[in-house]
């Protein structure tokens, strides 16, 4: 029987570190459903469907892609040793996804039913084929609601800017802590007043605080909840 583990929170809340050893320590496939939106935007900016916006550092809608559209991009989501691979135009899509601009491109084409539809289906595919640990925004609330575990996984601003800014240091991205406060503020803003999909705590979902506590100490609370 496939299992399903829903885990949603605020950006920096540490899930994609938390998800992807929980994932491993389960023998499950890790879902970063944030990618598959990072993929989508800058993807559809590349096929010239978004442009940047010329009054503020934002993009706009050039022609608005419908269901159909999206599925017939050349854009392809396989799993493959227990990971999710996203190729399009078969170039594997790995680094170039964590760069700011694919951030804030991600918010931006989120924001759209169409594609919140298109994200949603191929979650459901990949949850119907493997046992995953499913990580995002509205894993716990629309695509996966009757998840064996659904978890809301938080923590303090300046705990989530500190430890995103490490993240960017690993990468090479130079920015400064205070960059990095204002872009969780305005993502936390964007992202919990959206009309879509806007993040909240699903029903029958855990509350896990994770300020203060170390990675390890939350994987171990988090196996302690599932039960196959
Ligand atoms: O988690 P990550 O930072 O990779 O997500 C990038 C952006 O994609 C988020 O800011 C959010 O707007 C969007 N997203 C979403 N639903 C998800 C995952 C990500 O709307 N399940």
């Amino acid at each position: 029987k496939r299992v399903v583990v829903a885990v949603d929170g605020p950006a920096g809340a540490g899930k994609s570190t938390v998800c992807r050893l929980l994932a491993e320590k389960l023998g499950f496939v890790y879902l970063d459903t944030g990618a598959i939106y990072r993929a989508l935007g800058l993807v559809l900016y590349e096929e010239g469907k978004i442009v940047k916006a010329q009054r503020d550092d934002g993009f706009r809608w050039l022609e608005e892609p419908d269901i159909n559209y999206l599925r017939s991009l050349p854009l392809n989501f396989s799993v493959m040793n227990n990971r999710l691979e996203i190729r399009y135009r078969n170039k594997l899509l790995d680094e170039e996804l964590r760069l700011p601009h694919v951030s804030v491109l991600a918010s931006f084409v989120a924001r759209m039913q169409q594609v919140r539809s298109f994200a949603t289906e191929i979650q459901r595919e990949i949850g119907r084929s493997v046992s995953v640990v499913a990580e995002g925004r509205d894993s716990t609330t629309v695509v996966f609601p009757e998840a064996c575990l659904k978890v809301y996984l938080t923590a303090s601003v300046e705990e989530r800017a500190r430890r995103r800014l490490e993240d960017y240091k690993r990468r090479g991205v130079d920015i400064s802590f205070e960059k990095v406060v204002e872009e969780i503020t305005r993502r936390d803003r964007a992202d919990s007043s959206r009309d879509f999909a806007p993040l909240s705590v699903a029903s029958g979902a855990v509350i896990v605080d994770t300020s203060g506590m170390s990675i390890d100490e939350v994987v171990n609370h988090l196996i302690k909840l599932v039960h196959i």
